[in-house]
């Protein structure tokens, strides 16, 4: 079943981007922040946004939190108030809870109260933007493990009008193509008679040792 209902704890600025994207893609957010002004920036773009301390149980019961798919605890500078609201969230029965962590032991703290998903914005997005500085062609990736990735990266020039069997990653390479983004299209699965269009997106998967093989030596 899709999950349907998010409640955003802390509308700060990374609870309010995640909150505005919820809400393109379709889905109910009700957003909670003590701080007053930043609820009224962000009323009109929400299903709901209440003023209130989230740390306080009969706030929330009031709120009909246990009713939500998922909460997102999205306090990061105060580390307490972020481990009262996650232990709140857990207790009263939201199916599935996500707590933004500011430091590995912050994070420790959260996986021991049993938060589903602990996320580490900051330092994923620097792992990330580093990814991309020293890979060019590299989009966007997906760590799968220590060892595994997913990755997005453009089609250079020099694979333009190869088909999938002429590049052959999986013989050359050990990683393998499993999508293609075209104009606007995702072509999943692609046989080995697909051909590569510079420009094209390729999701890749593989080990990040045969995947930065790949990438040099396509270039
Ligand atoms: P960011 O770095 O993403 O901007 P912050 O930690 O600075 O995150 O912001 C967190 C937000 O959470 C702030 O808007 C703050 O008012 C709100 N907040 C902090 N504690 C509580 C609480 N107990 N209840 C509700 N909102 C809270």
């Amino acid at each position: 079943m899709k999950t349907q209902q998010f409640v955003v704890i802390g509308l700060g600025r990374f609870g309010s981007s995640l909150a505005l994207e919820l809400i393109d893609l379709g889905y109910e957010v009700l957003g909670i922040d003590k701080n007053e002004e930043v609820v009224s920036n962000m009323s009109e773009y929400l299903t709901h946004a209440v003023v209130a301390d989230a740390t306080d149980e009969e706030v929330l019961k009031s709120l009909g939190i246990r009713n939500f798919d998922c909460g997102i605890v999205a306090i990061g500078d105060d580390i307490q108030m972020s481990i009262l609201a996650a232990i709140l969230l857990k207790d009263l029965g939201v199916r599935t809870v996500v707590a933004k962590a500011i430091s590995i032991l912050h994070g420790r703290a959260l996986g021991k109260l049993g938060v589903d998903r602990v996320i580490f914005p900051e330092r994923d997005m620097g792992i990330r933007v580093a990814h991309q500085l020293v890979t060019p062609n590299l989009l966007d990736y997906i760590e799968l493990s220590k060892e595994y990735s997913i990755v997005e990266m453009t089609v250079p020039e020099s694979l333009n009008g190869k088909t999938l069997s002429e590049v052959n990653t999986r013989a050359k390479f050990g990683c393998s193509i499993v999508a293609l983004h075209r104009e606007g299209k995702i072509i999943v699965a692609p046989t080995a008679m697909d051909q590569l269009h510079s420009g094209d997106i390729m999701v890749i998967i593989g080990s990040n040792a045969n995947i930065d093989q790949f990438e040099s030596e396509a270039v």
